[in-house]
């Protein structure tokens, strides 16, 4: 397996990076994941666009144009002769010294890993995932902005954690306010008299390349979509409830709080989003 590190492709084994690096001592950095469905690399545009977006906002310069690193992402995955893939890609603030001040670090350090992807197992998608509430909360936008995808995921594990605890397979995270935000690591979605909405980020949620993917979807097959804030109650009492990300793609979740979502199975709903967005994970992207 190759891996691209700043400049050079290298074997797995030798892919390591500085205790000096800010990505690894202070968790400063961005990343995206990405996948590949069939040679066809999903919605890198949007992908690397968050990716510049992220940086840009944390004041972290790419040294790399966005055709630049369009062409290693895609070089990386043919180098590893992937035709269905999970790509990470890491950009980091670069080794500097031990004092947090970024302008230590001289070079920010791309990284690009590909490789096979470990996919959900297919019963969790007929199944349906459950969820539990945890008393985490997703930062205030005005602390970190939810949109960069930062390399600081502590909140994110320490949700997993809960979720772990609760013996649950995924966490529902709650702003301060008590509006729902998102999961660890996907969105959320709920389907009431069937209208679908899905929270605005601003309440503090990543704007996922598969969220937004799935609104033009929505409306493209005339389902009425809204982004909408909604409280732990609005998901209780939902007909269908989903989660939506990279990894995940569309997944039911079929019981929140130990209260069964709908008929408890997943719903019609997002069955369909689901088949109609496997649709276009072949066709829309960059291959
Ligand atoms: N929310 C968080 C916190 C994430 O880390 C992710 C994963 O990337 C998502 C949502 C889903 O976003 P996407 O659909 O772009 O993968």
């Amino acid at each position: 397996q190759w891996i691209y590190m700043s400049g050079e492709y290298v074997k797995k084994e030798e892919a390591v990076v500085s205790v000096y690096d800010h990505g690894f001592l202070y968790g400063d950095g961005v990343f995206e994941g990405i996948r590949v469905y069939e040679g066809n690399i999903f919605k890198l545009d949007e992908h690397l666009n968050r990716l510049y977006d992220s940086a840009k906002s944390i004041m972290l310069q790419i040294p790399y144009s966005k055709e630049d690193l369009e062409e290693i992402i895609a070089e990386t995955v043919r180098r590893n002769q992937l035709e269905t893939a999970y790509i990470r890609v890491v950009v980091s603030r670069g080794s500097g010294n031990l004092g947090l001040d970024p302008s230590s670090c001289a070079n920010p350090r791309l990284v690009v890993i590909a490789e096979a992807l470990a996919l959900f197992p297919k019963e969790l998608y007929e199944r349906g995932v459950r969820l539990a509430s945890v008393s985490s909360r997703r930062n205030r936008p005005d602390v970190l902005p939810p949109q960069v995808k930062s390399l600081n995921y502590l909140n994110n594990i320490l949700v997993k954690l809960e979720a772990n605890q609760a013996g649950v397979d995924e966490a529902l995270m709650l702003n301060d306010q008590g509006y729902v935000t998102e999961g660890s690591a996907d969105n959320i979605f709920i389907v009431k008299n069937g209208t679908i909405l899905t929270p605005p980020t601003y309440l503090g949620a990543l704007e996922g390349i598969t969220r937004n993917a799935i609104i033009d979807l929505a409306e493209e097959k005339g389902y009425k979509i809204k982004e909408q804030p909604f409280t732990r109650h609005d998901v209780y009492v939902a007909d269908e409830v989903f989660l939506t990300g990279t990894a995940a793609e569309v997944i039911a979740v079929v019981e929140v709080d130990q209260r069964v979502v709908g008929d408890g199975k997943p719903g019609v709903v997002t069955n369909h989003l689901l088949s109609e967005f496997r649709k276009v994970t072949t066709t829309d992207g960059y291959k």
